[in-house]
This record gives C-alpha cells, structure tokens and sequence, in this order.
C-alpha cells in the first residue's frame, strides 16, 4: 500500500462511520413520522439532537480536514477517488464555515419559529409569526455571510439546496415561465370545454387504493426487497443505504388520485436512490447532486408518466377492477382529463401542473426580497395576496390559506422552493431526449413496460450520484444549457390537446 491508499482507506473508513451515524438518525425521523406514539416526541428531539451533534463533530473533525486537503492536494487520485475527496471537502468546508454558536442559536430559533407558525396557521393569524420570522431572515443573512457569496446574499442560501444556481439565473428562467404559465392556465380556465370530473365525488376504499399504489410502485421497478412503503402526514422517501430505501404516502377516502400520485412521486425519488453505485455506499457519492435534480425524478415519474394517456390505457381496466361498480363506464380518456384538471388554487401542494410553478416563483420573488433587504416580514402577507391575485387571480381570504401555508420559512428554508420548479424543468428537458433515445417508449409504457425508461434513467442520471452537478446532467443529456422551453413546450403540447385550446 502506497501512503495515499492507506490514507484514502482511513478516510473511507471514517467516512463509513459518519454516514452510519446519519443513517441512525434518518431511520429515527422515519420512525417519528411513521411508528412513534406521540408523547414519544420529547425523547426523540433530545435523541435526534445528541445524535446530530455527534454527527457534525465527527464530520468537522480537524484531522478528517487535513486528510482530506493532503489528499486533494497531493494529487493522483483516480477519478472516483479523486471526485470522493474534492465533494467530500466541499462539504466540510461548508460544515466547518458556519461557528458552533451560529448553529446552535439558529436550532434554538428554528423550534420557536415553529411552534408559533403552528399556531399562526391555525388561527390564520400573522402577527403571530412575524417576529419569528424576521429573527429568521435575519439569522439567513447571517448565514449567507459565514458562508460567503458573489451577488445577492441569497446565492449563499440556494447553495445548500442547488449548489451553482443564482439569483441572476433563476429570475430570467422564473419571468418566462411566469408570463407563458400564466397565459395558459387563462386560456385554459376561458377554454369552452371543460371535462365532467363528477364521477370522482365518491369514496373510494382506503385498503383497495393502497393495494393499487403497491402494484404500481412494482411495476415501477421499487425493489420492494430493498425498500417498503408506509403511511405518513405528508408523504416523503428517506434511505439509510442504497438497499434500504423507503417511502410513504397517504390515503384519503374523498380522493381517488392523491394516494396513487403521492406513490409514484415518492417512488421517482426511491428509484434515483436505488439507483446509485454499490462501490459508493457510505460515502457523498452515493447522493444526488441537488434537490432540482431528485425533483426531477419525482416529477417525471408522476406527472410526465403517471398523468400520461398510455399510463391510463394500460392501468384503467385495472382501475376499474379495483373499484368495482363505481368506475365502470370511465374511459381511460376520462381518467387522463380528471387527473390533470387545471383549477388555480389556494395551496401550493394541490397544485396541478400548469399554476405550480406560479405558486413557486411567488415564494422565490418574497424569499429574495426579505433577504436582499427590499421587503420587511410585516409586508409579507400583502405583498403575498397581491402575487396570487395577479399570477393566479385569486383573492386570497385569510393567511392560512396564503403566505402561512408552508412549513419551509419557519424551518428557515429559503431557497428551497426554487428546487421544485426547477425539477420540472429539469424533468422535461431529460424527458425530450429520453424519447428521442427510446422511440417506442410511449408504446411501452402502454404495455405496463416501464424497463426502458428506468434503464434510461439509470445510465443517464442515477448512476452519477454526486460525479456530476444537475447543470452537468442535464446539459450532457440534452446538449443544452439547462431553460425553461422543453417544459413549456410539454405543458402546452400536454394542455392543448385536453382542453382543445388553439395555438
Ligand atoms: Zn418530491
């Protein structure tokens, strides 16, 4: 063994432990979302806590550093190794930016934040997060400070979310897809024909739209031996290891689609997970590049797959099956139309696909002004109303259903909601090529054969882990910079032929 292999070995092995310790505590928050009785949830914040902090003091070790800077600059390093070393610096550099203080009073303001954003939305009462959310704003510029940033202070934040992505970059993709969004959902909303979803007005059995969610998550390809699906609030996808990846969904009686959807949006996410390298286990390679990118498999999988016309050929007598005397004259052209009815709404998370990104860049347009200074958290709940009247025009009626809605500002996530248009985009621009690639897939897929697309993705997007940024990704793919088109070009495409709009 040379010195730089026995180096590399220790450094594997002390990486190993970290992830491990990490792992324990995603299986502990798994368990409080999915197993833990409540009044569990004191001990499990102390244990998520001392685990957290054991976690952050291995990782910033000094001695893990300075290993790490020999190696990078004693240099060769093959490739894997040497893309191990150069991502696993940068995460420590990043670790080791923010003073033990900082984070400790930025944990304590987030719990505060929280509880009182609770009961804020509960009582759709503003005043009562105000204060907490600008100590918040003011602990993000704080942050954005410690990590250092070129332009908007807001660049420090989105970095943790999409590393390389800028304020500058996100408003010039963010104003297109605003005004040519906002023009379809009017062209839609004004179209003549409108479909007939009152078919869906029933209630549909909790324990047949479970079954049904697993024979899809299958047919997926979720290697259910490397994997299991429960029930939580809010439906999400966690993994300890490469073969241990879970996901969640819910279950509403009054809602035929949302458990179905919610599976196939977390099992988009699980396949990326299970798609990473076995030689990367344990080690930041084993990770996607940014949470854009994890979106991007979600959304494809969900909206681009699972709210297609072949998925519906191939799955409604199936569904009608399932449902017996209740679905049985429903065509597989109604249940495209039902589940992709356009109606601007209140709430974010029941967006369809043409007024998300809306909901999306109103976040991302208040979040950059209360970081660059140009707005105070007192003007948010108006400055809020005004964007949902002119992107979506609606009149918001109490905050609860406007600018207290989401759970990300009293965590003091900003920079977060960019990520979830930007897996849109993404998607759409993988998913033009991934056709290109694979002419019959729309045929497949028809068949219930969903092989091809998830070798596609595999080779394309899962295998990299973190060898790759989401720009890099993308832009090997499809040859082309990262845009809004490719996204527009489906949504209208998708759109036209539904509500038989003109071009
Ligand atoms: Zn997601």
């Amino acid at each position: 063994m040379t010195v730089s292999t026995e180096k590399l070995a220790s450094l594997r092995e002390e990486l190993g432990r970290v992830s491990d310790v990490r792992s324990a505590i995603a299986l502990l928050h798994w368990d409080q979302e999915v197993n833990m009785p409540p009044k569990g949830a004191p001990a499990r914040g102390e244990q998520l806590a001392t685990l957290s902090a054991i976690a952050h003091r291995m990782f910033t070790d000094p001695a893990l550093g300075d290993g790490l800077k020999e190696l990078a600059d004693g240099g060769g390093l093959g490739a894997d190794d040497g893309k191990l070393v150069e991502e696993t610096l940068y995460d420590y550099e990043r670790a080791t930016k923010l003073p033990e203080s900082f984070v400790h009073t930025f944990a304590e303001e987030q719990s505060k934040a929280y509880v009182a954003w609770v009961e804020a939305r509960e009582k759709a009462d503003f005043a009562l997060f105000c204060p907490h959310l600008e100590t918040m704003v003011d602990l993000l510029r704080q942050k954005a400070d410690f990590l250092g940033y070129e332009g908007s202070p807001y660049n420090a934040l989105l970095e943790d979310y999409e590393r390389g992505m800028t304020v500058e970059q996100l408003t010039g993709l963010f104003a297109e897809l605003a005004t040519k969004q906002s023009d379809l959902v009017e062209r839609i909303v004004q179209a003549p024909s409108q479909p007939d979803t009152a078919w869906t007005e029933q209630e549909w059995d909790p324990q047949k739209q479970w079954d049904f969610t697993l024979r899809v998550l299958g047919d997926m390809g979720y290697d259910m031996e490397a994997g299991r699906q429960d029930k939580s609030i809010h439906p999400f996808t966690t993994n300890f290891d490469l073969y241990d990846v879970r996901v969640t969904t819910r279950v509403n009686p009054k809602e035929l689609f949302s458990a179905l959807t919610g599976s196939i949006h977390e099992g988009g996410h699980a396949l990326y997970e299970q798609g990473f390298r076995d030689a990367d286990r344990r080690t930041v390679l084993a990770e996607a590049p940014s949470l854009g990118i994890h979106e991007s498999q979600s959304r494809m999988w969900e909206n681009m797959v699972g709210r297609s016309l072949p998925f519906w050929k191939h799955y409604a007598p199936q569904f009608r099956k399932q449902f017996p005397g209740q679905l049985d004259s429903v065509t597989h052209e109604q249940f495209h139309e039902a589940i992709n009815l356009v109606r601007p709404s209140f709430i974010r998370v029941e967006a369809d696909e043409c007024t998300y990104n809306l909901h999306v860049i109103l976040r991302f347009e208040l979040e950059t002004a209360l970081i660059e200074g140009d707005l105070e958290a007192a003007g948010v709940p108006e400055a809020w109303n005004a964007k949902v009247k002119s992107y979506l025009g609606l009149e918001v009626p109490n905050d609860a259903l406007g600018c207290l809605q989401d759970i990300h500002w009293s965590h003091g996530s900003m920079g977060y909601f960019p990520t979830y248009a930007l897996g849109n985009l993404y998607a759409a621009q993988l998913f033009e090529k991934m056709l290109e690639d694979v002419p019959d897939m729309r045929a497949r897929v028809e068949q219930g054969d969903f092989r091809p697309l998830l070798d596609w993705l595999r080779r394309n997007v899962h295998v990299h882990g973190r060898r790759k940024t989401a720009v890099e990704i993308v832009r090997d793919v499809s040859g082309r910079e990262p845009s809004a088109e490719a996204y527009l070009n489906y949504l209208e495409r998708k759109y036209s032929a539904l509500y038989g709009l003109q071009p």
